[in-house]
């Protein structure tokens, strides 16, 4: 029971910059002032932006300068000398979910955030903390949150920092001091599955924040804030209005003929702009990344089918007006999670004998694709990872053509490449313009899909729950006996299912050609599920995390591992540098999460050392890491109270768990969240004030009286009872809790 169970959870949880003087010596690079005055704190504009400054002594956007290359011309570190990289500083931001953010240094301050938005203003000599910022969240945001309470970074304009916290909300915070300017509400409707996890985007005079809940039911779309005042200037809606409502702006006139004019518009539809933004100021054109649609199988979202503009889609709008000038869908038709919410780089690039300003993404989908960041023209479509749902691109149309009965898992189950989680994801790419190269994590990995019900069963709108309307799940292998004996037989049968060796997944940090596809070199990570966000330089050094604990810095040019910092905590992060009275730092956020973040990966350094979260700051000389203590074993299972319930009470609560608890209570033992196998004897007292009062709201469980019935609740009990037991039976027993080799699942 328990192995069919966590299968089903999984199914249900969702789920250039200028290139600058070549190899120029980082002593050319203007000296930084040392720290302002507390009033010049912050001070990012155009001209900072395209200065020698942004991707070098200072790093200005999350992805250092305009273009978010994640590139710095700074080579006081480099192959030479990497060896002898050591800590420098390191904070502790007291938190124990994921950190995604890149900081900023801006002379001398590091601005990042972490945990639901918080944000963090350290002196970047020292990482003296010179102020925080805790937003004020309602814990009840929590039922939509989908991978973790992460926050992938601040944007710093003219003395303000800003962030959206996850309940959507969007800070200005004055830079010298972290006190709020103003704060706008971005969510347009409280009653559905919206968060905010992105880092936000200056274009011009607005600033532009996005959302995430594909997989419950947001449809998605981004707004634009004045700078100064706070007040809304424009919203984007990225899928259409039920027409019978009418469209709120002239492109979802031509998106909604995409569309079934029966869809579910009830359901959201998805399309959320949860991460990749970018803005081009000569252009003026701001970048969206649109995710997923939602529920993913086309057959429910929209019966009669459609391109479904614009989930998946790449889309440019007018920065001063919001209007809409180009967008390229990466995949038509989305119906398997493919977001193309990815990173942008912006970069110049040479192609077929011309310089291009291009707009690069990888999303998730297994395609690279280089686009003419001006007109949309599609440059570039190349292979970055082994995909079936394509048959290539159609060369008139410049439109992915689908593959014919290989990945329409509504007709049965398909084992389908990329896995949801994506062949890249929202860790950040980096791009050395002086080799040509993107430097990024990609998973070579498939899962299976198949339909929780047919297409044409009725679905109710479900508020605040995920409704992915399928269940997937990868490391099939470890997973097949778990599933119904009828999915099993139509398994093995499936072509997919013979290539053993490719079922097994691998993540991979690539050297990768945007232009030719070819992969330069590349480097297997410890495992499927390990990835990260990743840094070049012009010192030729690549750096990039693992969940196993270490910074790790290769050769750009090789691939070759130069040095291995063994820090004790997973990374996801993308590392950045800077430098400072002529001393080059480098610095990372560590702790892991995002999608899956509470199965943890049973060889994550997060099993041994816990997941406190660290902003760890590296220079040539520095001290050699130490590791956190290891983490305290949970102890043993607490005894559990009597047994109630039929065998049918017990089922009908395993599978409101699995439906609406399980995306969080992994119930494995070094999970960050609360196992529900060591409840104790008061705990299980207050089990249904804590369910239907928000006994534990302030700890971030949030209520569910909207959802369950008394009765409900109390069969959810029955069922965490009876797992108690069978747990403590087993462990009396002797017999290891299988829940720590529980099936991971990652993505967003
Ligand atoms: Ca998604």
């Amino acid at each position: 029971m328990r192995k069919i169970l966590l299968v089903c959870v999984i199914g249900l949880l969702t789920a250039c910059g200028n290139p600058g003087d070549r190899g120029s010596a980082s002593k050319q690079l203007p000296a930084d002032p040392g720290p302002p005055s507390a009033e010049a704190r912050g001070w990012v504009d155009e001209a900072r932006l395209k200065s020698e400054a942004a991707g070098g002594a200072m790093w200005l956007t999350t992805g250092g300068d305009a273009g978010k290359t994640h590139y710095s011309r700074l080579d006081r570190i480099n192959r030479s000398n990497a060896a002898s990289l050591g800590v420098a500083w390191e904070y502790e931001t007291l938190t124990k979910r994921g950190l995604e953010a890149t900081p900023i240094v801006v002379d001398g301050v590091m601005y990042t955030s972490g945990v639901l938005g918080a944000v963090y203003a350290l002196d970047a000599r020292t990482g003296e903390e010179l102020w925080t910022f805790q937003p004020e969240v309602d814990m009840q945001v929590n039922r939509a949150a989908c991978c973790d309470m992460v926050n992938r970074g601040v944007a710093v304009w003219k003395g303000q920092v800003y962030v959206a916290a996850l309940d959507g909300i969007l800070y200005a915070l004055d830079a010298a001091t972290g006190e709020i300017a103003w704060q706008a509400d971005t969510i347009v409707d409280r009653g559905r599955g919206y968060t905010s996890t992105g880092a936000p985007q200056i274009a011009g005079s607005v600033v532009v924040i996005g959302n995430g809940g594909a997989e419950f039911d947001a449809r998605g779309y981004v707004s634009a804030y004045d700078l100064g005042s706070g007040k809304l200037a424009w919203r984007f809606f990225t899928v259409p209005n039920d027409p019978a409502l009418g469209q709120e702006h002239p492109a979802l006139e031509m998106a909604v003929q995409t569309w079934d004019a029966n869809s579910r518009w009830d359901l959201g539809l998805g399309g959320t702009v949860w991460d990749g933004l970018a803005y081009d100021d000569e252009l003026d054109l701001v970048y969206l990344g649109v995710g997923n649609g939602g529920p993913y199988p086309q057959a429910i979202r929209s019966p009669q089918g459609g391109d479904n503009l614009f989930l998946s889609s790449i889309v440019a709008l007018d920065a001063k007006t919001g209007d809409y000038v180009w967008h390229y869908q990466a995949t038509p038709s989305d119906n398997w999670d493919y977001t193309a919410s990815q990173p942008f780089i912006l970069a110049d690039l040479e192609i077929d004998g011309a310089t291009r300003q291009t707009l690069m993404q990888a999303p998730k989908n297994g395609f690279f694709f280089v686009l003419d960041r001006k007109t949309g023209e599609l440059l570039r479509a190349n292979a970055l990872a082994y995909q079936n749902w394509s048959d290539g691109i159609d060369p008139e149309t410049g439109k992915p053509i689908p593959s014919s009965g290989r990945a329409d898992y509504w007709n049965g189950p398909r084992i389908i490449y990329p896995a949801a989680s994506g062949a890249h994801n929202w860790h950040p790419m980096s791009f050395d313009p002086e080799r040509g190269l993107v430097y990024l994590a990609t998973q070579e990995m498939g899962n299976l899909m198949f339909m929780i019900s047919p297409p044409d069963v009725p679905r109710k709108p479900r508020r605040l729950s995920a409704g992915t309307g399928i269940v997937f799940t990868p490391h099939l292998e470890a997973a097949l006996p778990g599933l119904p004996p009828a999915i099993q037989d139509a398994v093995r049968h499936l072509p997919e299912f013979q290539d053993k060796e490719r079922l097994k997944g691998r993540s991979f940090l690539k050297a990768f050609d945007p232009v030719s596809g070819e992969v330069k070199w590349q480097v297997e990570t410890s495992g499927w599920w390990d990835r990260a966000g990743v840094l070049s330089t012009a010192g030729g050094l690549v750096f990039m995390g693992s969940a196993t604990g270490h910074l790790n810095v290769y050769d750009s040019d090789t691939g070759d591992l130069l040095k291995s910092l063994d820090i004790g905590t997973a990374i996801i992060a993308a590392p950045m540098t800077y430098e400072l009275d002529g001393v080059q730092y480098v610095s990372v956020m560590a702790a892991t999460g995002g999608g899956g973040w509470s199965y943890p990966n049973p060889t994550s350094a997060q099993y041994k050392y816990g997941n406190q979260g660290r902003l760890l700051t590296f220079r040539l000389g520095g001290a050699p890491p130490v590791k956190p203590e290891p983490a305290p074993d949970p102890g043993p299972v607490p005894p559990p109270p009597a047994q109630f319930g039929t065998p049918e009470v017990i089922a009908e609560g395993g599978f409101l768990f699995m439906e609406n608890c399980a995306i969080c209570h992994s119930n494995a033992k070094r999970s960050n969240v609360a196992n529900l196998n060591y409840m104790s004897a008061g705990t299980h007292e207050v089990f249904e004030k804590i369910l239907l009062e928000g006994l534990m709201l302030p700890l971030g469980m949030p209520r569910w009286d909207d959802a369950f019935s008394a009765d409900q609740v109390r069969s959810i009990h029955a069922y965490l009872i009876a797992m108690q037991s069978e747990t403590y039976a087993n462990e009396q027993r002797g017999d290891l809790d299988q829940r720590d080799e529980a099936v991971v699942r990652t993505g967003n």
